[in-house]
């Protein structure tokens, strides 16, 4: 897939990031391994899969339902493992049987993920990843799969090209395989009102090429609150969110656009 390059950043907003990692270590930060279960949301939604979800974030987004990985004060439930421990794990879950394998965090970018991609692929398991789009790595090349998920402003963040850019640009680097595959790649935002979708379609716009999906936002959500044990999204909350975001995408004649719930929060499942 070829990338297309931004010519003019016209949107406003900086990230103010900082390129925290764990690459001077072997050792991955993990958070949870589960499953399997399905996918709940973006390109791969409803493909069967197990869940590696790392641990540390370099966002703080004020309604990250993941609150539990990203926040220093939970780091007594993450350990760091090596990438042979993380896939004897997934081989346990799986049963041995190659499957997909979804690299979820916090940010997993933070992370030293090649051993791990390379050890599973060499036994037929697929990879992929969402990351916000902050941190770009060269292993990013050799995920089969690989959501940007930038974040809007009632996430509290803010938003830069560069950073991006640098992502999609890691995506093509090939220094790192022997085959000319690179990841499918698309861009999912989480909406939570106009001011977001707004937001988000002028950049979609700037990646005709890439596949983009928008969700309704689950912004009951607390960062500080280990969501895992207190979901308070009725299945009448995440319809009626899923309405409006249809009827508003439809509004601004957005059609190359694919509206997509959150099902695992919808049916109250990890
Ligand atoms: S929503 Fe994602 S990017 Fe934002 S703080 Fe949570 S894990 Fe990090």
């Amino acid at each position: 897939m070829s990338i297309p390059s931004i010519v003019t950043p016209p949107l406003s907003g900086t990230f103010s990031t900082e390129s925290v990692s764990n690459d001077a270590t072997d050792l991955i930060s993990i958070s949870e391994i589960f499953g399997p279960t399905i996918q709940g949301e973006g390109a791969l939604i409803g493909t069967q899969t197990i869940f590696v979800r790392t641990a540390g974030c370099d966002y703080r987004c004020s309604w990250c339902d993941t609150g539990y990985a990203v926040l220093p004060e939970f780091d007594n439930d993450w350990k760091n493992m090596d990438a042979e421990s993380v896939f004897n794990k997934i081989e346990s879950l799986s049963n041995k049987q190659a499957m997909w394998i979804t690299l979820s965090g916090g940010n997993p970018a933070m992370q030293n993920l090649e051993p791990l991609i390379k050890l599973g692929q060499a036994k037929g398991y697929k990879f992929s990843m969402e990351t916000q789009g902050s941190i770009a790595k060269p292993w990013f090349a050799l995920l089969d799969q690989l959501t940007f998920s930038p974040k809007p402003p009632s996430s509290g963040m803010r938003f830069k090209h560069k950073g991006l850019q640098r992502c999609l640009d890691a995506c093509e680097t090939l220094e790192i395989i022997n085959s000319q595959t690179h990841p499918d790649v698309s861009l999912k935002f989480v909406v939570a009102d106009q001011d977001d979708l707004l937001w988000a379609k002028e950049i979609a716009e700037q990646y005709p090429q890439l596949p983009c999906y928008v969700q309704p936002c689950n912004n009951n959500a607390d960062i500080n609150v280990d969501n895992r044990s207190t979901a308070e999204n009725s299945p009448y909350d995440q319809k009626q969110k899923m309405l409006w975001l249809i009827d508003a995408v439809q509004s601004l004649n957005w059609t190359d656009v694919r509206v997509l719930p959150q099902l695992h929060v919808w049916l109250n499942v990890e």
